[in-house]
């Protein structure tokens, strides 16, 4: 039996990286996916994927900084599938790296916390209103950076561990109600916003690669696995928590 067999889900900033593997293995374990993302072309092609693979999967353009987008994820999920179970709120951006923070722009800052933490809010908001009163399961992805300092990305920093803060405070609101909050906190995986930051600095590669103790970069589908595992039954006791996937990062 699949692990998600008749569960909806859906999952923000599904067109690439993180939220695309995560997209393509709740699908994998048998979830009916609404794949949404900013870029219409990519959830398009995300959910044309899962539906290649036999899976069930709509695509929905949604900005998280808007409010009556993800109104209207919610909506179309649940008009296309009959309900919400799960959310995978993964939407972000990195924010201005490379600057300390007397340097940063305040504009960029005031976008990243628009993305990576309100987008989050109103995600959890709408998705909450819809899980109540039958139950569900949110997942936040945040990021090391939400537990530990990350120099010259003192935007990105703030907005992460927000999002921890966040997720454990619903967590302790809807305990109760039959919908568990977790989050996972990756380190340096191989995508487009790690790519980015390689572009814009070279050094970073390898400054990237000798900061996690495994001396490799992660790959999305080694998020997705925990992302699933935490929308399932099989974590059904876990709640409030802040799932670390980093090869060994913050252990140091
Ligand atoms: P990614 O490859 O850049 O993918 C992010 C996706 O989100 C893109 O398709 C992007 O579209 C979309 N997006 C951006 N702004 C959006 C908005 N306002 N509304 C809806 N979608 C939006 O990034 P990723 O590395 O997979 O990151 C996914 C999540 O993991 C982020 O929250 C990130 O902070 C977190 N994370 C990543 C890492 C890492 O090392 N990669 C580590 C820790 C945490 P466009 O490309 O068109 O902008």
């Amino acid at each position: 039996m699949s692990k998600l067999e008749g569960k909806v889900a859906l999952v923000t900033g599904a067109a690439a990286g993180i939220g695309r593997a995560s997209a393509l293995a709740l699908a994998r374990e048998g979830a009916a996916v609404c794949v949404s993302d900013i870029n219409s072309e990519g959830a398009q092609a995300t959910a044309r994927r899962i539906i290649d693979e036999g899976g069930r999967a709509i695509s929905v353009t949604c900005d998280v900084t808007r409010v009556e987008d993800v109104s209207a994820l919610v909506e179309a999920t649940v008009d296309a599938f009959g309900g919400l179970d799960a959310a995978v709120n993964n939407a972000g951006i990195s924010g201005y790296f490379f600057q300390r923070l007397h340097e940063a722009d305040d504009e960029m800052f005031e976008r990243v916390l628009d993305v990576n933490l309100r987008g989050v809010w109103r995600c959890m908001k709408a998705e909450l209103n819809q899980m109540l009163p039958g139950g569900g399961a949110i997942v936040n992805i945040a990021s090391v950076a939400g537990l530990i300092g990350a120099p010259k990305a003192a935007d990105y920093t703030a907005s992460k561990h927000a999002v921890i803060g966040i997720t454990k405070s619903a967590a302790l609101d809807y305990a109760k109600s039959g919908i568990r909050v977790n989050a996972v906190c990756p380190a340096y995986i191989d995508t487009a916003m790690v790519q980015g930051a390689i572009q814009g600095n070279p050094a970073m590669a390898s400054i990237m690669t000798r900061a996690i103790p495994m001396g490799r970069l992660g790959q999305p589908e080694e998020i997705a696995e925990a992302v699933v595992w935490l929308c399932s039954d099989a974590a059904s006791f876990v709640t409030g928590h802040a799932l670390v996937l980093d090869g060994g990062l913050a252990a140091m």
